[in-house]
């Protein structure tokens, strides 16, 4: 009852594409509260968790914020929704989100833009995107929790943004499949929260191999990890590494106060810090950007308006020539910023263009994921054998950076962004994706504190680990929320 009512009281901030359905959940509310099964006991039961729309749901349609999906209604469940409604949960809506997750302030072309429910000055903010929908769903509680998925930080951007917690776990844990592909050797579905501890109550419902996806990590993989995670008990003495390359110049001065009281009081606490350095993170945007519209561009060449979706109402499908029907649809189905990812993902993997941009992008790939073995402790479970190391290994159990460069900006200030100074916000959040780590972005208090009850008192930090050391992380990030 009091999802529905904030749901209709925060509607002005465009959270959902497709709010609840009442009827469904009250339904669905009462056969668990009636249920003799073990159900009731269950920690997500009755749970109101809002998924967003990229992430098929039979309940509800699914457009991913895309006219080419416009009421697309999915004949089957993701394997994470399925997960959570067998756990009790209740999926109260899907959610808003950039076209197809590209984007950083889930500002869709075809549908309203999501708006924080903060202020600076009296003026909108940016929510974060692609999930902003989610972060802003769980800010406001208009649900308990939200599904997000992260290729390049879109569940850690918007909790930044928003005051939330969000949770991106190692890549392969978590089922892909349902999940409307934008760039798929990155895509993450991740959590959205009010407390690090509901992040790890979904995520143990969720990290379990599913066959449907070919990229989930297997049964032996998943041992291999669990027999050797960092052992996390309260009085042991982290060793937080603070990796050097993401003090850019472009970090706003209460991030950087922030970043450094955290660390000192981390410090005190007892634990030890350490300079870390991640070489490779100065060519990782430019590498993300160059294989994530690569993906794209093969991902999303199935919106042709045969299969399903929007298809244009002039030229018909003609065997002979299907270009009029499919330029004409897809013209008319994407918008601007998934257009331009089509065009630059077509073009790094042409004939004349790969070597160059296409095969150094993977190069770079490695060598960042190299980087972030170098430095932690914990052995990367996905490489045989102990790799080789250089001699000054820092061996730390995780890394402690700022979530985004800023405090969010106001709408009116990313209008007047171009494509490419809104790509330059991923900076911080595009290397742990690279490697495929999990991180976890928590919201720690502004010394400054809030003049206005709406004003933006937190900023997002980031906890990043060894791949399959999601646990440690959200240990860390428990520590300091
Ligand atoms: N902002 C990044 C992009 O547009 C990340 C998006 C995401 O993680 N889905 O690609």
């Amino acid at each position: 009852q009091q999802c529905l009512e904030r749901q209709a009281r925060y509607c002005g901030l465009n959270a959902f594409v497709t709010r609840a359905d009442a009827t469904r959940i009250q339904d669905a509310a009462r056969r668990i509260a009636d249920s003799e099964s073990d159900l009731t006991s269950s920690t997500l039961a009755g749970k109101t968790i809002a998924v967003k729309d990229n992430i098929v749901t039979k309940d509800y349609p699914t457009t991913a914020s895309s006219k080419i999906l416009n009421a697309y209604n999915s004949p089957y469940n993701a394997t994470v929704v399925d997960k959570l409604v067998s756990a009790g949960a209740l999926i109260c809506g899907k959610t808003n989100l950039d076209e197809f997750g590209m984007g950083s302030h889930t500002r869709p072309i075809f549908t309203s833009a999501t708006k924080s429910p903060h202020k600076r000055n009296g003026q909108a903010l940016s929510a974060g995107g692609s999930s902003g929908g989610s972060a802003v769903a769980v800010a406001t509680s208009q649900a308990w929790a939200a599904l997000g998925t992260d290729t390049g930080g879109s569940v850690r951007l918007p909790a930044a943004y928003t005051g939330t917690v969000g949770f991106k776990p190692s890549y392969g844990r978590l089922s892909r499949w349902g999940v409307i592909a934008y760039a798929n050797s990155l895509d993450t579905v991740g959590t959205l929260t009010q407390t690090v501890d509901d992040a790890r109550q979904i995520f143990k419902k969720l990290d379990e191999f599913d066959h449907m996806d070919p990229t989930s990590l297997s049964r032996t993989v998943r041992e291999r990890i669990a027999g050797q995670t960092t052992d996390w008990s309260s009085d042991r003495r982290l060793r937080v590494g603070i990796p050097l390359e993401y003090n850019t110049a472009s970090l706003s001065p209460e991030v950087r106060q922030t970043w450094s009281r955290l660390l000192m009081s981390l410090q005190d606490a007892g634990h030890s810090l350490h300079p870390v350095s991640l070489p490779s993170t100065h060519q990782a945007l430019s590498a993300y950007y160059v294989l994530a519209p690569a993906e794209a561009s093969s991902n999303l060449a199935k919106y042709d308006g045969v299969r399903y979706g929007h298809r244009t109402s002039g030229p018909d499908a003609n065997p002979k020539d299907s270009l009029p029907l499919f330029a004409a649809t897809r013209g008319e189905g994407f918008g601007p910023e998934v257009q331009r990812r089509i065009l630059l993902g077509a073009y790094t993997l042409s004939s004349e263009a790969m070597d160059n941009y296409f095969v150094q992008a993977q190069r770079v790939r490695r060598l960042v994921q190299m980087d972030f073995d170098n430095v932690f402790a914990l052995h990367n479970p996905l490489l045989d054998a102990q790799a080789e190391r250089s001699s000054d290994t820092a061996n730390v159990d995780v890394l402690i950076a700022p979530t985004a460069p800023t405090l969010p900006p106001t709408l009116a200030e990313v209008e007047k962004m171009s494509p490419v100074e809104m790509y330059m916000n991923d900076v911080l959040t595009v290397p742990a994706s690279l490697a495929g780590l999990p991180a976890l972005s928590v919201p720690v208090k502004l010394q400054s504190g809030a003049k206005e009850p709406e004003d933006v008192d937190f900023v997002g930090m980031q906890v990043i680990g060894q791949f399959g050391d999601d646990s440690l992380v959200l240990e860390v990030g428990e520590l300091i929320e």
